[in-house]
């Protein structure tokens, strides 16, 4: 479906809960007491008040839940043939995750996705859902919800993959699990929320993302794991940098390097990755500050950029790495890797 997409007024929004797993639907271990992830009838008897939406809901549940930290780009293309197959029969989406690697979903999902025009809403929580303070419920409810909200035309107010997490609602490719603890767990730290939640949802329309007018809704699957992190920090010796530069199967690299994107200036630390790049591997440059992204506005940054290293800009790491999973899973060289990382294919960067 390439046209805008709406709702009839007169019928009850249609909504497909994908239960992946995560802390939402966990349950206590009786023995060792560790929260484990339990079955789907667990968590939505807890949340009853669903039916007063009046919607009408359907699941699919992973079978077993999964603890997000066993999330990989297999079951990454599960979710979106899930929902690519089901595209047509409903309004909105609502994937149920875990928080720890919510974002590289939320981020790999959006350049998997595309030509999305329909809500892909990425919810979970910090405390089980059978909790009594438990934030699940009310997250799970207000994605629902989101999932299913149009504006007057009965247009999708939410056309992208985002996630919503107890006050906000954020670009699943700019957002980040900022705690381990707080139940406003998710932030952008280089973009505005989409929406404000409140006694209502308050919908930011300027940060709404829209996809390009004509461009099908083209699901792509295909992801290349040959890539891999750098995490720079004083001391890093010349023969790990090289040893990491060199290994095996490995065709990009996200490198996190100092503030504006700076890094060494060392002719060691130059020419390793001069002559990486020049071998063919791309290395894309990020920012290990929480806010802002890369800019040569100092030597030790622009001496990165000569040796053929590409700016991520202002882009979260997750993005970086699953943005570079797809440009090489769509069989792109090299050139055009690096070229792609400087266009915002689904707003990810600014
Ligand atoms: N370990 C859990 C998970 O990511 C944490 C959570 O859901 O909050 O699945």
């Amino acid at each position: 479906m390439s046209a805008a997409y709406t709702r009839p007024q007169d019928r009850v929004p249609r909504i497909l809960l994908i239960y992946t797993g995560g802390t939402i639907g966990m349950i206590e271990d009786s023995v060792s007491g560790a929260l484990r992830p339990f079955d789907f009838s667990h968590l939505i008897d807890n949340v009853p008040k669903l039916e007063k939406l009046g919607y009408d809901i359907e699941n699919i549940s992973f079978e077993p839940p999964i603890d997000s930290s066993d999330m990989n780009p297999t079951r990454w293309k599960e979710i979106a043939q899930l929902i690519a197959e089901r595209y047509n029969g409903y309004d909105g989406f609502v994937l149920l995750h875990g928080t720890d690697t919510m974002a590289y979903t939320a981020s790999a999902l959006s350049f998997m996705l595309e030509g999305l025009r329909k809500p892909v809403i990425i919810t979970g929580s910090q405390l089980p859902i059978g909790e009594v303070r438990t934030d699940g419920e009310e997250n799970l409810i207000t994605a629902v919800q989101i999932a299913a909200a149009t504006d007057t035309s009965g247009m999708p107010l939410v056309q992208e993959v985002a996630i919503l997490f107890e006050d906000y609602l954020w670009r699943g490719n700019r957002a980040t699990k900022m705690s381990a603890d707080n139940f406003n767990a998710f932030k952008s730290n280089n973009f505005s929320p989409l929406a404000k939640i409140g006694l209502d949802i308050h919908f930011n329309p300027d940060a709404l993302y829209r996809p390009a007018p004509g461009v099908p809704f083209s699901p792509r699957y295909n992801l290349d794991t040959g890539v891999m992190f750098v995490d720079l920090f004083p001391g890093l010796r010349i023969s790990t940098l090289n040893h990491l530069l060199s290994t095996p199967g490995i065709k990009g690299i996200v490198m996190r390097t100092y503030g504006a994107g700076n890094a060494p200036t060392n002719d060691d630390f130059i020419d390793a990755i001069r002559s990486a790049v020049d071998n063919g591997l791309v290395i894309v440059n990020v920012t290990q500050c929480v806010n802002g992204g890369v800019n040569t506005r100092y030597e030790a940054g622009d001496k990165l950029a000569s040796a053929g290293v590409t700016s991520g800009r202002d882009s979260t790491a997750e993005a970086a790495i699953t943005k570079m999973m797809y440009l090489f899973g769509q069989g792109l060289s090299p050139e055009a890797v690096r070229y792609q990382f400087d266009l915002p294919l689904r707003g990810e960067i600014s």
